[in-house]
């Protein structure tokens, strides 16, 4: 079983991920943007028994996704940096920021994900699937 570790930009926040991923992608919607500081968000969804948050505790802000979901987006609390996500149309995974685990570096992304959302300047890989707005068919966690 893969076990990895992350956290936040100022260390309040682990987490810790045993299991294997359901998904992994880049999401181009309009929030991960503004979550992403312009770039798509890069992320992987697990089930939701792999994550735990081993220290601190993440603050959750709830937004309406295009998909007309809620998106829970959980936080730390004293620096900001978003590490998991979840919703309400899918509410057995969570997805993570790759950005936040220790060793980033395994990540293949299998495809992008809304990709109406994209600007004329993001390059979305033309070499992966690519859909308009959520995978087809969903990821299912089982
Ligand atoms: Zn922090």
């Amino acid at each position: 079983m893969t076990v990895q570790e992350g956290g936040c930009l100022c260390g309040a926040v682990r987490i810790r991920i045993e299991g294997e991923p359901i998904f992994a992608g880049a999401c181009y919607c309009r929030a991960c943007q503004r979550v992403a500081g312009g770039a798509a968000a890069y992320a992987i969804a697990y089930p939701k028994e792999a994550v735990t948050v081993t220290k601190g505790e993440t603050r959750t802000v709830t937004v309406k996704a295009d998909s007309g979901s809620d998106v829970y987006r959980e936080f730390c609390p004293d620096c900001g940096v978003h590490l998991i996500s979840h919703n309400s149309g899918n509410p057995n995974f969570r997805a993570i920021k790759v950005g936040v685990l220790d060793d980033p570096s395994e990540f293949k992304s299998q495809g992008s994900i809304w990709t109406a959302s994209a600007q004329p300047w993001h390059r979305v890989d033309s070499d992966l699937p690519a859909w308009d707005g959520n995978p087809d068919p969903r990821p299912t966690a089982s």
